[in-house]
């Protein structure tokens, strides 16, 4: 059941942590899997690295804050495919800056990442899953949207915004067959999480009650599970992937 082949996803921010692995995931269960990247030379290294593990992908990277290049790329896809199956909205930044140093470029640029690229990938993406009348639209959220953070009010309030799209959409269409969902990761090992200060870390990992942080293919596998005929009956959910975190 949780087989995909010939399914054709996509998956932003396919280039490293949780997306790369998302897209290594979706390689092993027979899917065609497209990642999107934000240059050139991250998306041929990704697909490098895929070619040496024996995985075939393939790769663009448009501006995902640019509705035209996103519409455009997902219309060589379908051109190419015939169909487009499942749409990863992974792509995403942080910040953990205080108020008072959050600039409003830092603002725009996490909003354009976060929460623009979702509206753009989806809406150019819909148009072809209700032509199909199926599809599966996953978004990633974060742990920090439905608890806040100490720092960084910016990046929590863009992964409420997914949340909100992710609820609403589902509701939208739904009778078009086209399930919406999102997995709120808790503290995953990446970059993003390796560029913050151990400072914040370390106290954050004690008190999480699974005794680890997690590791990207614990998303992979929510995503698996979440675009699968097994959860056929799930929209409109944020699932929490976080060990019980709470930070
Ligand atoms: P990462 O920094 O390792 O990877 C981020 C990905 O987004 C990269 O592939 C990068 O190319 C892409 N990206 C960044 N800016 C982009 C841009 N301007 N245009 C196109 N792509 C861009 O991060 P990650 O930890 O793998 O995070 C992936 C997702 O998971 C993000 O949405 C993040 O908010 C979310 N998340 C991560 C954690 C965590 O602890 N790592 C926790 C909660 C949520």
């Amino acid at each position: 059941m949780l087989r995909f082949e010939n399914k054709v996803v996509i998956v932003t921010g396919g280039t490293r942590g949780i997306g790369l692995e998302t897209v290594r995931a979706f390689c092993e269960q027979g899917a065609h899997v497209i990642l999107f990247g934000s240059k050139r030379e991250t998306v041929l290294n990704a697909l490098q690295i895929l070619k040496n593990e024996n995985k075939v992908a393939q790769g663009y990277c448009p501006n995902l804050s640019d509705f035209e290049e996103v519409a455009n790329t997902i219309k060589r896809i379908y051109a190419d495919y015939g169909r487009v199956d499942i749409l990863i909205n992974n792509a995403g930044i942080s910040a953990s800056k205080r108020i008072e140093e959050t600039t409003v470029s830092d603002f725009e640029n996490i909003m354009d990442i976060n929460v623009k690229a979702i509206f753009n990938t989806s809406k150019a993406v819909v148009p072809y899953m209700k032509k199909q009348h199926a599809g599966v639209i996953l978004n990633t959220s974060s742990m920090v949207s439905i608890y806040g953070q100490p720092s960084g009010a910016i990046y929590p309030a863009s992964k409420c915004a997914v949340n909100g799209i992710t609820k609403s959409l589902a509701r939208e269409l739904a009778p078009f067959n086209i399930r919406v969902n999102a997995v709120a990761p808790g503290i995953i090992n990446t970059d993003m999480v390796s560029s913050l200060p151990k400072e914040m870390i370390e106290p954050l990992v004690k008190t999480i009650p699974l005794g680890r942080i997690g590791e990207p293919r614990d998303i992979a596998n929510a995503f698996l599970f979440l675009a699968s005929d097994m959860a056929s009956y799930i929209t409109g959910v944020i699932l929490s992937v976080d060990g019980a975190a709470r930070n």
